[in-house]
């Protein structure tokens, strides 16, 4: 019997009040090209660390906060390694369908969706019809909502093999 999971991952961080940092808004394994960068000891990839955390709701197995952090001691600060290990975990499962759900002020999102959907379909080894993009300014209602940084919600659904 085919059995049908749901992860759910969030993750959420601060842009630099300093715009001369030297540092790519990377969104999903996209560099942006903006002047606005995440504060974060790795390469602050939002999306990429919602969907590790939301594979690990289905894994049990810890990556951001635990074998990411332990990478990021090392030097390894790109989330794609992080993203490789939470994949690893998932042995016996198949990806089916992700849906990602951005909050933010800036950058403009929806200009990026098609590179950010086929960029994150590489990554999960996966067809871009099943990476599923959608972005809301927040109405200024939270702290992220009034500018502050991004926040990303991702659901993962994944079938056993
Ligand atoms: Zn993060």
């Amino acid at each position: 019997m085919v059995k049908i999971k749901t992860g759910l991952g969030l993750d959420s961080h601060r842009f630099h009040e300093d715009q001369s940092v030297d540092k790519p808004l990377l969104l999903g394994g996209v560099n942006f090209d903006s002047a606005l960068s995440l504060e974060g000891n790795s390469d602050a990839d939002v999306v990429l660390h919602a969907i590790a955390d939301a594979i690990s709701s289905i894994t049990g197995n810890t990556i951001i906060g635990g074998k990411a952090d332990e990478l990021c001691q090392q030097g390894i600060t790109d989330s794609r390694e992080y993203l490789k290990l939470a994949l690893a975990d998932l042995e016996e499962h198949t990806i089916s369908h992700i849906a990602i759900a951005l909050e933010c002020q800036q950058p403009k999102i929806d200009p990026m969706v098609e590179p950010m959907r086929n960029s994150i379909a590489e990554l999960l080894g996966i067809t871009f019809s099943d990476v599923g993009i959608t972005a809301t300014s927040g109405e200024a209602l939270t702290d992220v909502g009034r500018g502050l940084g991004i926040h990303c919600t991702v659901i993962v659904t994944v079938v056993s093999k």
